[in-house]
């Protein structure tokens, strides 16, 4: 499971359930970057599948306090800004004993919850294998969005897990506290090398390929 990003029981049944209907078994969960809207799901899912994850060792330390990096994100900004609204009033409430943080504004009511998640099982570099079946997924370390984001790379299948590195049109965002937009210029530099007809699946919407988003950010 490559980033787990569900944060309710109505998310997580239908995971469950088809890994119990496929008799699969759940070996890993991957995480591209440290984000929770990517690694909400990390505790329940290994609660249920014992399964062990995995992240780049930047990211790593975010993953059991999550609450950190948000207030952190809060307090960089005097003025506070609402990743919704963008008027003063956001706000981070930590409910540490429950695993969770609840990240608000106090000016337009919006909110959402973030999810603590088990320590790393183990901690991915750069040219990593996870070995998973028949598949061959291959670390490639792309920092900028966030200092530990990583792609996961099936170069025999002509596949490539972009994470928020890579979007279909667009690249991800670096606006936040350890975001750098110098650093993943160079990241999907890197990954724009890669084959044109492998396709590419981002952290968000719609897929691309190589060479789509060579002639696209060529314009
Ligand atoms: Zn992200
Ligand atoms: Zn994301
Ligand atoms: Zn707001």
């Amino acid at each position: 499971m490559i980033d787990p990003g569900i944060s309710t029981k109505k998310e997580l049944d239908p995971i469950l359930d088809a890994i119990k209907s496929r008799k699969l078994e759940l070996r890993y969960i991957v995480n591209t970057h440290h984000h929770s809207d990517h690694t909400s799901g990390n505790g329940a899912l290994k609660q249920a599948t014992s399964a062990e994850i995995l992240i780049h060792e930047l990211d790593a330390p975010v993953l059991p306090e999550p609450w950190t990096w948000w207030s952190r994100m809060v307090a960089a900004d005097p003025d506070h800004p609402c990743p919704a609204c963008g008027m003063a009033g956001a706000y981070v409430e930590t409910l540490k004993e429950q695993g969770k943080a609840v990240v608000g504004c106090r000016s337009c009511g919006f909110k959402f919850e973030v999810f603590a998640s088990p320590p790393a099982d183990r901690l991915l570099r750069d040219g990593d294998e996870v070995q998973v079946g028949m598949l061959d997924f291959r670390v490639i370390h792309t920092p900028g969005h966030s200092p530990g984001g990583i792609c996961l790379y099936l170069e025999d299948e002509k596949l490539l897990f972009s994470g928020d590195t890579l979007f279909s049109g667009s690249i991800g965002r670096t606006d936040t506290i350890d975001g750098s937009f110098d650093t993943i210029i160079e990241s999907v530099r890197k990954l724009l090398e890669l084959p044109e007809d492998t396709v590419v699946f981002p952290g968000h919407l719609e897929q691309t390929t190589i060479g789509q988003e060579k002639r696209s950010l060529a314009n």
